[in-house]
C-alpha cells in the first residue's frame, strides 16, 4: 500500500515515509491510496484478543512496510508496561442503556493518548527502516492537554527529542504541573511570557525559518510536529472502533454482521474519521454521529455542504472542540470524491475566503454515513447531571456533548457513546453541574471531592502531581524561543 496527498501533488510514498514527511510538499495530508478490506471472520477473530493483538492484526491493514514483528514492538511500548490503567486499554464500559467506549485509560487521562503513545513508536522505527540519521526533535505548542500527551509519548523514544512550550499564564495549574514535572531524557518543557497565540505564532515561525533548519540540519536534527494531521496520529485509531465491535460480540449485545452507531464528540475531525475508515473497511458500522459543542462549523457543514468558519468562536467547557477548522475533514473529502483537484480547489477557497460548498452530490455520500448535532453549555451540563441521577456514571463535558445527542437520537439500537476525557480532567466544570459549590477550592480539594462521588478513583498521572518534583522551570520571553531550540537541539542526549 502506497501514500498519496489528498491534492495530488505527492505520490506513491510508504507509510514510513508519510509518518517521517507528516505533511505532503503540496500542503495536502496523506491518506492510502486504497481501502484495505476485511471480512467477517477477521472481526470475529478480534474477540479473543488483546487491545495489543487486536491493534497488531488492524495496524498491519495500512502499515504494510512494517514487518510483523516492528508492528508489534511499537504496539507492546504503547500500550504495554502498564501506561495505561485498565488492562483492556480500550474498555467498552456496557452501561444499563448504553454502552461507552472509554478512551481515556492512558497516561494523561484523554483520548489523545491513544494516538500519541503509538505515533512516537512508529516514527522512531519508521527513522530505523528508512536509513534516516538525523535525529528528530519535535517542537509543540500547547494550551493544555496535547503538551502533555505529547512528552509522555515521546519521553525516552529513541532517536527523538521533544520540546514543549505553553503560555506562562495560559494553563490551568493542574496541566502546568502535569507539564512541568515531565520526566525522560529527552524533554524540554518551556514557559513563553504571553498568551498561547504567542506560543504557537513563536513555534510556526521557528519551522518557516529555512536558515535555522539548514542550522539544524548541519547539526543532523531535522524539526517535525505531532499534529494530528500526520498519519501515524489517525492510524491508531482506527483501532479501537474495531475494538469496540468486538467486545459488543463477546458481551452479546450484538450478533456478527450486526451495525452498530458511534457518536462521537468531535473537533479537528481525527476521531471520527478513524470510524470512517472502520466502516469502509467493512465494520459493519450504520452511522457515525459527529457531536460538537457551540462551535458548531461541523454540524452546519454535514447539514449543508457548507463549511464556513467565517463565525464567532466560543470558549466552552468542552476546550478541545473548540476548534473552527476541522483538518481532517479534508481526508474525508478525498476519500468520497476520489478527487484531488476538487479537495485542492475547496482548501484553497477554504484559505481563501474561509468558505467552501462541495455541493449537493457530495454532500449525499456523505450523509448517508455522516449525522451530526451539537449541544452548548447548558445542555452539556445538564447531561452530566442527568448521566450521574440515572447511571452513577459522571461524563467529562466532552463526552457529554455527545451524550446528550444520543438521547435526542431516535433509533438508540447498538449506538456506542465514545468517551474522551476522564471527568477529573474537567474536575471544575464537572463539580459545578452537579450542583457543588467549588469557590475557593484548589484543585487538589476538588479531585478529592470528585473522587467521593465517581466511581473510579482519581487516576495516577494526577494523583502523584501533588508531590512530584518540579524539574522544568525555564520562562522565556517569545523572541529567546530559537536560541531555546538550538541549545536544546544540539546538547546530544546520547
Ligand atoms: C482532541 C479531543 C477531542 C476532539 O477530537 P478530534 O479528533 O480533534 O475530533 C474530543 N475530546 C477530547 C477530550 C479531546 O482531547
Amino acid at each position: 500500500m502506497k501514500y498519496i496527498s489528498t491534492r495530488g501533488n505527492q505520490q506513491n510514498l510508504t507509510s514510513a515515509e508519510a509518518i517521517i514527511k507528516g505533511l505532503a510538499d503540496d500542503g495536502g495530508l496523506f491518506v492510502p491510496d486504497s481501502m484495505p478490506k476485511v471480512d467477517m471472520a477477521f472481526i470475529e477473530g478480534l474477540r479473543s484478543l488483546s487491545y495489543q493483538e487486536r491493534a497488531v492484526k488492524v495496524l498491519s491493514q495500512f502499515l504494510t512496510d512494517y514487518t510483523q514483528e516492528e508492528i508489534e514492538g511499537c504496539v507492546n511500548r504503547a500500550y504495554g508496561n502498564g501506561k495505561f490503567d485498565d488492562e483492556a486499554i480500550a474498555p467498552l464500559n456496557l452501561l444499563k442503556d448504553v454502552s461507552v467506549l472509554e478512551l481515556w485509560h492512558g497516561p494523561t487521562s484523554a483520548f489523545k493518548d491513544m494516538a500519541l503513545q503509538l505515533l512516537p513508536q512508529l516514527l522512531s522505527t519508521a527513522l530505523k527502516k528508512t536509513g534516516e540519521k538525523n535525529e528528530v526533535l519535535i517542537l509543540v505548542a500547547t494550551s493544555g492537554d496535547t503538551g502533555k500527551a505529547a512528552l509522555e509519548g515521546f519521553k525516552d523514544v529513541d532517536q527523538t527529542k521533544i520540546m514543549v512550550f505553553y503560555p506562562d499564564n495560559g494553563v490551568s495549574r493542574i496541566q502546568r504541573l502535569q507539564m512541568v514535572t515531565q520526566e525522560g531524557g529527552n524533554v524540554a518543557v518551556t514557559a513563553v511570557k504571553g498568551n498561547f497565540d504567542d506560543a504557537q505564532s513563536g513555534v510556526k515561525a521557528i519551522f518557516s525559518d529555512k536558515a535555522f533548519n539548514e542550522e539544524l540540519k548541519e547539526k543532523n536534527v531535522s524539526l517535525s510536529s505531532a499534529n494530528s494531521i500526520n498519519w501515524g496520529r489517525l492510524v491508531p485509531q482506527i483501532v479501537y472502533y474495531f475494538s469496540a465491535y468486538a467486545d459488543m460480540l463477546k458481551a452479546g449485545r450484538i450478533k456478527a454482521g450486526d451495525e452498530v452507531s458511534f457518536i462521537v464528540p468531535t473537533g479537528n475531525f481525527g476521531n471520527i474519521l478513524a470510524g470512517f475508515y472502520a466502516k469502509s473497511m467493512g465494520l459493519p458500522v450504520k452511522k457515525l454521529i459527529c457531536a460538537s459543542n457551540t462551535n458548531n462549523v461541523l454540524t452546519d457543514f454535514l447539514n449543508t455542504g457548507v463549511y464556513d468558519r467565517n463565525r464567532e468562536f466560543y470558549k466552552t467547557i468542552s476546550p478541545s472542540m473548540d476548534i473552527l477548522i476541522s483538518s481532517n475533514l479534508e481526508r474525508l473529502l478525498y476519500h468520497v470524491t476520489g478527487d484531488t483537484s476538487k479537495v485542492a480547489g475547496w482548501m484553497k477557497e477554504l484559505a481563501e475566503t474561509g468558505r467552501y460548498d462541495v455541493g449537493a452530490e457530495v454532500l449525499n455520500k456523505i450523509k448517508a454515513i455522516f449525522s451530526a448535532d451539537w449541544s452548548d453549555d447548558t445542555a452539556t451540563k445538564g447531561m452530566i447531571s442527568k448521566e450521574y441521577n440515572s447511571e452513577k456514571y459522571i461524563p467529562d463535558p466532552h463526552t457529554a456533548v455527545a451524550w446528550n445527542a444520543f438521547c435526542k437520537q431516535a433509533d438508540q439500537k447498538n449506538t456506542i457513546v465514545v468517551s474522551t476525557a476522564s471527568p477529573y480532567k474537567f474536575n471544575e466544570s464537572v463539580l459545578t453541574a452537579l450542583g457543588k459549590d467549588i469557590e475557593g477550592k484548589d484543585e487538589f480539594q476538588l479531585l478529592d471531592e470528585l473522587a467521593e462521588i465517581n466511581s473510579f478513583a482519581i487516576p495516577n498521572g494526577l494523583a502523584k502531581l501533588k508531590t512530584a518534583i518540579v524539574s522544568h522551570k525555564n520562562v522565556v520571553e517569545k523572541d529567546k524561543m530559537p536560541k531555546s531550540v538550538s541549545e536544546f537541539a544540539l546538547n546530544k542526549i546520547k
